[in-house]
């Protein structure tokens, strides 16, 4: 069968509709710059850590002999996982106690005010949406400023960030309550206005405001499940079938795409309830814009704490 024949990258197209030369050079200059990829396989292997490989078969032999820069036995991992304390263990049971209550109570109170229509699906999308950029600002911020020594906040949430980046396999030692605690507890204030709502608000009132309400609530179920959807992209091994199956289909966030922002230095791709606004992210240079600003603002260096921890092999 006779191949079709080449199109030259340059031929003339002048017409009303065509393309000019320079405007096609342009479209494919473009179109390269969209498709190339995040980071190469090249920078995966040597970058990030093989999750996928227990027996180390993909190790670099120039790593076997020198101090982890990942996994269990960095020493940086070590100190982070002692810093894990009894009274966050107890904030992080209360939260996923209240969140679940509030969830289920919202949840009834709910039911007889919802009608299955177009535009309950546009909330839901809404939802997702918001919880996906909500989960990349919230991992950008934790990820990039502020150090663990930070009054309140370093030892019980930044913590977890850091020990994160240099042990990604932790999160897959961790039970229900440790994954969850912290995006549970995000989401109660909004919870229990949604109650308060739905209990102190007349019929009328939830009718014509139900599309507001049922965003919210779906919103707050997806970040809830943010950290959950976050370890199985770091599970390789024992996963039920339908995870990967949704993983497969990107309707949650997937192992291979999440590993992208397991390269060091951790700068990109940091959505993790589904990924879907990883890449247009990227591609409008948000993170980078957002960094420059804070940085010409404040003279903070970006990832300044989490180079520290990294660094630490003894
Ligand atoms: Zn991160
Ligand atoms: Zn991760």
């Amino acid at each position: 069968m006779a191949l079709p024949l080449p199109i030259p990258p340059c031929s003339k197209r002048d017409g009303l509709t065509g393309l000019g030369c320079e405007h096609f050079e342009y479209a494919s200059t473009m179109a390269n710059t969209l498709m190339a990829p995040v980071k190469t396989e090249k920078q995966i292997l040597e970058h990030s850590m093989s999750e996928d490989d227990p027996n180390a078969n993909t190790q670099l032999s120039s790593e076997v002999f020198t101090q982890p820069r990942w996994g269990p036995r960095h020493r940086g991992a070590q100190e982070l996982a002692e810093l894990y304390s009894p009274g966050k263990r107890l904030q992080e049971w209360v939260c996923v106690v209240v969140c679940c209550t509030l969830c289920v109570c919202a949840g009834l109170l709910m039911a007889r005010h919802i009608r299955a229509d177009a535009s309950l699906l546009f909330a839901a999308v809404a939802g997702v949406l918001t919880a996906d950029f909500a989960s990349g600002v919230v991992h950008w911020a934790a990820d990039t400023w502020g150090t663990v020594d930070l009054p309140l906040i370093g030892k019980n949430f930044l913590r977890p960030f850091r020990e994160h980046h240099i042990d990604p396999t932790s999160i897959t030692r961790h039970d229900f309550i440790e994954t969850n605690g912290d995006n549970f507890a995000i989401t109660i204030p909004v919870l229990a206005r949604i109650v308060w709502q739905l209990t102190t608000y007349d019929d009328m009132s939830i009718d014509k405001q139900f599309h507001s309400i049922a965003y919210w609530y779906l919103c707050c179920i997806f970040v809830a499940m943010t950290n959950q959807i976050h370890k199985w992209s770091h599970t390789y091994f024992g996963l039920p079938a339908w995870v990967v199956y949704l993983q497969e289909w990107h309707v949650v966030l997937p192992r291979r795409h999440h590993r992208i922002h397991h390269v060091a230095p951790h700068e990109t791709y940091f959505c993790i309830t589904t990924g879907w606004l990883n890449w247009p992210l990227e591609k409008l240079r948000f993170w980078v814009i957002l960094e420059t600003i804070i940085e010409a603002l404040t003279g903070c260096k970006p990832r300044a704490d989490d180079m520290k921890w990294a660094q630490k092999r003894s």
